[in-house]
């Protein structure tokens, strides 16, 4: 066992957890419980379990193992706990917070080969399924059943349904179907000393003790692996209507959204906005199926979505909406998207914003809900600090600033698209914008949660009676502190 040491790694200071080293012991046990094909050793095999969407965050981890069973998860996790050795768990790896991947040589546990779908209630909606099934993939399930899944994301082609649990992931759909905390039925977890806790219930009513699963909705992989999900998916709309809109204030934005709940009220299924810097790096990247389809640039732009189960009146409602608003001058221009690709091609600019951010060099990624008055000030007040700065243009540290996100859920994407990453440009923005964030009351993660970006920032949104308490849950379920050590809690 190493004894507890400090280690720089990047611009942070870590303290190492006890946890050992992997010896020739540990991998024969692994394979004595695993396929041969679920261990993964080679170093070109290993890059892609080792680096995050982003690029930014990197890990040597020198052991991927990838279970197939519930029972094999549990027998691999008893293993590390007895034996000290830490673990990352890891979905579709497209969190953007460096959660998912280690920082030192964790071992990955990847959830890849668990994809099954368990059982689909066809009166109720309930889906149960394996934690490693992709989004996209249960949501084309569904379809063919008339149902939905009550969120949707970017990542979708990608992203697993355990690492939307395990991040209580918001996305595209959360203004009309809730949170996961709300959708999730029942979850079947492994706990670090292997013990398998089945709640997996299909009921939408339980109110039997504790409510278990909650805890382990967001908890980012620090109390135990998710294996199974219960879902409730709502039936899916036979009516989906999407129009974009292009605006020229953000007050224009807040008053159309308000508008939207008077007279859109039940059909509203989404409200997206993103403003003029990253309409422009859409259009730079080219991203496919992404086309502009307004005339001109405008500051702001508006995906509405409607989604109801008779064409015509969605149709009327939209249109005197959008008449009302051209009408007052709140939108500019606008169009209806006419057909099945025609939506596509509108979601795919909201949905190709964060890949088109990415492209742009190094992208300083902040995630955070407030009131929505002052969401876009946020964008602006961060702007005007770069200028102020002298730190912002062609041949500065930055580039741009960027803000888009979900208006409805008052959650603000704030990218800062720098040239490369580094302390100098990192100390620009943080504290200032976690700062910023508490001073009006928001919080600093609204759904991508805390990983190891974040984990330090905590107490800017959580008192410290939160972050004790937190801290004792921690070390209840996971006392040698194997599971996703150095992120989620603060350091000290
Ligand atoms: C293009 C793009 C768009 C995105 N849009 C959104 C968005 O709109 N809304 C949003 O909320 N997020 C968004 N994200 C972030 C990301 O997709 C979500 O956080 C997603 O839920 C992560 O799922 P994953 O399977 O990739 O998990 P991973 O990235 O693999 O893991 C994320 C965290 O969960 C843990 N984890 C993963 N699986 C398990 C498991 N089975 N059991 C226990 N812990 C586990 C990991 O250890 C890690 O801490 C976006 C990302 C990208 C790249």
């Amino acid at each position: 066992m190493e004894a507890e040491q400090n280690r720089h790694f990047g611009d942070a200071r870590f303290v190492l957890n006890p946890c050992s080293h992997l010896s020739p012991d540990d991998i024969a046990y692994f394979r004595s419980v695993l396929s041969p094909s679920s261990i993964v050793q080679d170093a070109d095999d290993l890059e892609t379990f080792n680096n995050d969407w982003l690029q930014k965050h990197r890990g040597q981890s020198k052991l991927v193992l990838k279970p197939s069973s519930t029972e094999e998860v549990s027998k691999t996790l008893k293993y590390c706990n007895d034996n000290m050795l830490a673990v990352v768990p890891q979905g579709g790896n497209t969190g953007l917070v460096g959660g998912s991947v280690p920082v030192f040589d964790e071992i990955v546990v990847s959830m890849s080969n668990m994809h099954s779908i368990r059982s689909f209630d066809p009166v109720s909606g309930a889906l149960v399924c394996d934690a490693g099934c992709i989004l996209e993939v249960l949501d084309k399930y569904l379809e063919q059943q008339g149902y939905i899944m009550p969120l949707d994301l970017g990542a979708k082609g990608s992203c697993h349904i355990g690492g939307n649990v395990s991040t209580n992931a918001g996305g595209l759909r959360l203004l009309r179907y809730g949170s996961l905390h709300g959708t999730v039925l029942g979850l079947e977890v492994v706990l670090p000393d292997g013990t398998i806790l089945d709640n997996l219930s299909t009921l939408r009513k339980d109110n039997t003790g504790y409510d278990l699963k909650q805890l382990f909705i967001g908890s980012e992989g620090t109390l135990g692996i998710v294996t199974g999900v219960s879902i409730l998916s709502p039936k899916r709309s036979r009516a989906v209507n999407v129009a974009l809109v292009g605006l020229n204030s953000f007050d224009n934005v807040q008053a159309a959204f308000k508008r939207s709940k008077d007279e859109l009220s039940e059909v509203l299924s989404a409200f997206e906005f993103w403003d003029k810097a990253a309409i422009q790096l859409v259009k730079d990247h080219l991203l496919a199926g992404a086309n502009d389809p307004l005339e001109s640039l405008h500051p702001f732009y508006v995906l509405i979505e409607t989604s109801g189960s008779n064409k015509d009146h969605d149709d009327a409602k939209l249109t005197q909406y959008l008449e009302g608003l051209m009408n007052d001058d709140i939108v500019q221009d606008g169009v209806i998207a006419q057909d099945t690709t025609q939506i596509q091609n509108l979601w795919a600019i909201r949905e190709g914003i964060p890949e088109a951010c990415s492209k742009a060099g190094a992208v300083y990624k902040y995630d955070i809900s407030m009131p929505v008055p002052v969401l876009y000030q946020a964008v602006e007040d961060m702007k005007n600090r770069l200028i102020q700065k002298n730190a912002i243009g062609e041949s500065k540290l930055f580039t741009s600033v960027i803000g888009y996100g979900h208006v409805g859920d008052g959650n603000l994407h704030l990218n800062v698209a720098a040239h490369e990453y580094s302390k100098e440009a990192t100390d620009l923005i943080e504290p200032y914008i976690f700062e910023w964030t508490a001073k009006h009351a928001g919080s600093v993660s609204a759904e991508h949660g805390l990983g190891i970006s974040k984990n330090n920032h905590l107490h800017y949104s959580k008192s410290p009676s939160m972050i004790q308490l937190m801290k004792r849950f921690k070390q209840l379920i996971d006392p040698n502190e194997i599971m996703n050590p150095y992120k989620y809690l603060p350091d000290q």
